[in-house]
């Protein structure tokens, strides 16, 4: 829905920002920012963020599940049902779909050359080739057909150690390799009970900061609380707003705002086909990373569906 940003919530950012740090409005192309509101930010020194359109991005996170008969199935089933409920997502959104690694060739033949949804691997090993066993090179996911690659999911994260600067450097390696990162950042449930959400998306956050600029602008974001990954629980819009602005304001000082306002950000974490649309219209969310509800195509297809264009701006 439109808001209308007036002085006084100009005054109200202003007074509210802490320690040399420079107040920030968030604003979407829609808003109306009024005169008094903007000559106000002006003399102040508020920052109301310009107003530019991001391309939705839905991404199935299919984890370790599926085979190439599910695969087989499914890439038929979600063309019939994305033809059914948006014929025209192609021309509007990004569809990406992630299975396990040894499908990622057969997803991408079975997407006709790209023609249904595009290829992620759910995870990249930070060397081109050699002796790690086990691990997948950015590279040979690049030949297979990926076009984007997941990092620093949260299950990585937890299971198998992985740290913000090994996040880095697979950012870094998978955007020389060609592909687009989709990095994963989110607190988990103590965290947020101890009012550190904060503390620990800013923490995650230094993954982007720490390689060149070149590199950040190619990285997409999904904010995914870790408490709401596979739990049914999907956090509320009032917290993924709050803390889409959070990470969209801490890029705006380490990066500026023409970066803060075109890097995309999805929300992970129990989307479905009922709770997307509320997700969709979410202010600063660009689209949704989707694990369990991703398995089914016409589920994945009615999430994407919530993401179109009309169905967002009512
Ligand atoms: C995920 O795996 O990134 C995820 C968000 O899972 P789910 O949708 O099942 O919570």
């Amino acid at each position: 829905m439109r808001r209308f940003i007036t002085a006084d919530e100009v005054r109200k950012a202003a007074r509210e920002a802490s320690g040399g740090e420079k107040a920030f409005i968030y604003a979407e192309k829609e808003d109306v920012v009024t005169d008094e509101a903007r000559d106000m930010a002006r003399t102040l020194g508020v920052v109301i963020s310009s107003e530019i359109t991001r391309r939705p991005c839905i991404c199935a996170n299919f984890k370790m599940n599926g085979g190439p008969g599910f695969m087989d199935k499914y890439a038929a089933e979600l063309a019939s049902c994305l033809a059914q409920f948006y014929p025209e997502y192609a021309a509007e959104t990004d569809v990406i779909v992630a299975p396990p690694a040894p499908l990622v060739p057969v997803a991408l033949a079975l997407s006709n050359k790209k023609a249904i949804y595009s290829v992620a691997g759910q995870n990249c090993y930070i060397k081109e080739s050699g002796a790690f066993t086990g691990e997948v090179s950015p590279y040979l996911l690049r030949e297979c057909g990926a076009d984007y690659v997941i990092i620093g999911h949260s299950e990585r994260r937890k299971l198998f150690a992985e740290t913000d600067a090994l996040v880095a450097q697979k950012l870094k390696i998978a955007i020389d390799a060609g592909l687009t990162p989709i990095m994963c950042l989110g607190e988990n449930i103590d965290d947020r009970k101890t009012a550190k959400t904060f503390a620990v998306i800013a923490q995650m956050l230094t993954a982007l900061y720490s390689i060149p600029i070149e590199y950040s602008k190619k990285v997409i974001l999904a904010y995914e609380p870790v408490w709401a990954i596979g739990t049914g629980m999907n956090a509320s819009s009032e917290q993924i707003a709050e803390v889409c602005a959070f990470i969209r304001k801490n890029i705006m000082v380490k990066l500026g705002v023409d970066f803060s306002n075109a890097i995309r950000i999805l929300y992970g974490g129990s989307v479905n086909e009922t709770n997307a649309l509320e997700i969709a219209v979410i202010k600063g969310i660009d689209g949704a990373l989707v694990g369990g509800a991703s398995l089914k195509a016409v589920n994945f297809a009615k999430i994407i569906a919530a993401f179109k264009t009309d169905a967002r701006s009512n």
